[in-house]
């Protein structure tokens, strides 16, 4: 048994081990302009088994003992099968995964399996983004399943930004399971899992207890979402780790090749950059270079981080770019290679 909803609560994401990364900085809901509700509440606990792996190690997870990985998004026109393989021609051979996660601009993708199977064709293995907000647990399960059959390299599960907050505001939002369950449904299906934290999130002083949870109910990776300096990014992992959550980190690292990228990451939920990163890019006589040598360093310092076994490289293109982003993704990738 999972610990029961709260329905008290008014989270307009009906989340059991919220509160969610979407949290504004002054403590605000994400969706509606009331505080959030899980502010005054001690940690969630995960009230199921602690996740136990009797499947060999995923061949990812293997790897990031023996080495730091490079995970990158992959930039695409949403369902255009086309654009996918393009890109993921791209930067096949540069990275070690790519991220398929929420489009930018489009919430209507292709299905997590089938833009999954997509790619993996191209002989690039994916990191699949499963979210709660647009499926019901039997659609996930299903996804799940497909995921597993399709042997994909990861999942990465989070409960989702509203859709009140998208390009689908008529859509009805979900919300059946949250991040934390649905971690532990993507390990019963013996998947290799990830999940988010973003470190200054209030209450930033429980997200490693947080994370925690989501590592009893299921998690093998934590990726920490823009923790803007190195300083930051380590105090967050060594507080989880001495909380307990003992497991890889992947740090998420801004990538912005042109005044519009740059843009379209000042959108982010939650971003905090280090000082003067995406102006020193904007400014540059050349951004697309200043774009990639500033990612290819922060990648280097937050990998330097103990604890820290990879880097996901992170940006939205704008639209029209997605070729040329992907292209600068894979000279970042070379690089850290
Ligand atoms: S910020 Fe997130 S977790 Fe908190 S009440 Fe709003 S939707 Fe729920």
């Amino acid at each position: 048994m999972t610990a029961p909803p709260r329905p008290d609560l008014q989270c307009p994401k009906s989340m059991t081990h919220g509160p969610c990364g979407g949290v504004g900085e002054d403590g605000s809901c994400e969706v509606a302009p009331v505080p959030c509700a899980f502010l005054p509440l001690p940690t969630v606990a995960w009230a199921g088994p602690t996740a136990v792996r009797t499947t060999p190690e995923p061949r990812l997870l293997a790897l990031m003992r023996q080495r730091p990985v490079v995970v990158a998004d992959l930039p695409a026109v949403a369902l255009d099968r086309g654009s996918l393989q393009r890109a993921a021609d791209t930067v096949v051979g540069t990275v070690d995964a790519v991220l398929l996660g929420d489009h930018g601009g489009a919430r209507v993708q292709f299905s997590p399996t089938y833009r999954a199977s997509l790619v993996q064709a191209r002989g690039l293995p994916v990191w699949q983004g499963l979210n709660c907000r647009d499926r019901n647990r039997v659609a996930l399960e299903g996804e799940l399943a497909g995921l597993a059959d399709l042997d994909v390299g990861a999942v990465h599960c989070v409960t989702g930004d509203h859709t009140a907050t998208g390009d689908r505001p008529d859509a009805q939002p979900v919300f059946d399971l949250d991040s934390t369950q649905l971690a532990a449904a993507a390990r019963a299906a013996g998947l290799l899992v990830s999940v988010g934290e973003t470190p200054h999130g209030p209450p930033a002083e429980r997200r490693p207890h947080r994370l925690v949870e989501k590592v009893r109910a299921g998690a093998d990776v934590c990726f920490v979402n823009h923790a803007g300096s190195v300083q930051a990014l380590r105090a967050f992992v060594e507080q989880a780790t001495d909380a307990g959550a003992d497991v890889p980190f992947v740090a998420c690292v801004a990538v912005a090749t042109d005044p519009g990228s740059a843009a379209q990451l000042r959108r982010f939920t939650g971003l905090r950059l280090p000082e003067g990163y995406l102006a020193g890019i904007e400014s540059a006589r050349d951004p697309r270079r200043a774009g990639i040598a500033a990612a290819v360093a922060l990648a280097q310092a937050y990998l330097s981080v103990p604890g820290v076994r990879g880097v996901d490289l992170s940006g939205v293109p704008s639209p029209g770019t997605e070729l040329t982003t992907a292209t600068a993704l894979a000279e970042i990738g070379r690089a850290l290679s």
